[in-house]
């Protein structure tokens, strides 16, 4: 039998690749890893009361598997925090959530701190452009970065357009190009106005920025 893990062993060196079972799903890694950010495994496994191996070589650790790989995988790198967004459905606040209980759980303070204070915010950035007016012949295919967000707002206005008393096509709208002629036209008669529909488009953008 080869035994090379000393977890059985009297001695209170424990070995330097540790497997854990964590809620029935393996984790091997660094102790060193779990030891420097974890103030729990750092207790488990400081020798004063080693935990007891189970099946083998592994330690079985209650917890649930898909939250604590997370864990792990901020005590690997240390410092890089855990971004659960999305474009569409933006924060996984829930999981935060899980995570941040999970984190006070096992002791790893600065990741616990940081999703309490919600550091994860400030990872994404979300830069608002200027809203825009544009001419609906103007719509046209574009293409945008993978970050980026063009809405079209469509606006059906309606608005009254002078009318010249003559019908004079290039003075519709234009009551200051009428002269003498169409005033004679007018008399006392009311100025009358055509309703006229148009559609107005306003282009808003978003930006999403990851601030590494
Ligand atoms: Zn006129």
């Amino acid at each position: 039998m080869n035994v090379t893990s000393s977890t059985n062993d009297a001695s209170d060196t424990p070995p330097s690749t540790i497997t854990l079972d964590v809620g029935g799903q393996k984790f091997k890694t660094l102790l060193s890893t779990l030891t420097s950010e974890s103030g729990y495994f750092h207790s488990l496994f400081s020798g004063r009361w080693a935990g007891t191996p189970t099946e083998g070589e592994s330690y079985f650790i209650d917890a649930d598997p898909d939250t604590f790989k997370h864990l792990l995988r901020y005590m690997r790198r240390p410092g890089v925090f855990p971004l659960f967004w999305s474009k569409s459905s933006g924060f996984d606040y829930s999981m935060y959530k899980r995570l941040e209980h999970e984190a006070s759980f096992f002791q790893i303070d600065e990741l616990s701190a940081w999703i309490k204070r919600q550091g994860y915010l400030d990872e994404i950035q979300l830069q608002i452009g200027m809203p825009l007016e544009q001419s609906i012949n103007l719509i046209a295919p574009k293409t945008i970065k993978g970050n980026e967000e063009i809405d079209h707002h469509f606006f059906l206005e309606s608005r009254n357009v002078y009318l010249c008393p003559r019908r004079i096509h290039i003075h519709r709208g234009h009551p200051e190009k009428c002269g003498a002629a169409c005033r004679k036209v007018q008399g006392d008669a009311a100025v009358e106005y055509e309703e006229e529909q148009s559609v107005r488009v306003v282009v808003t953008s978003k930006t999403f920025q990851f601030n590494n």
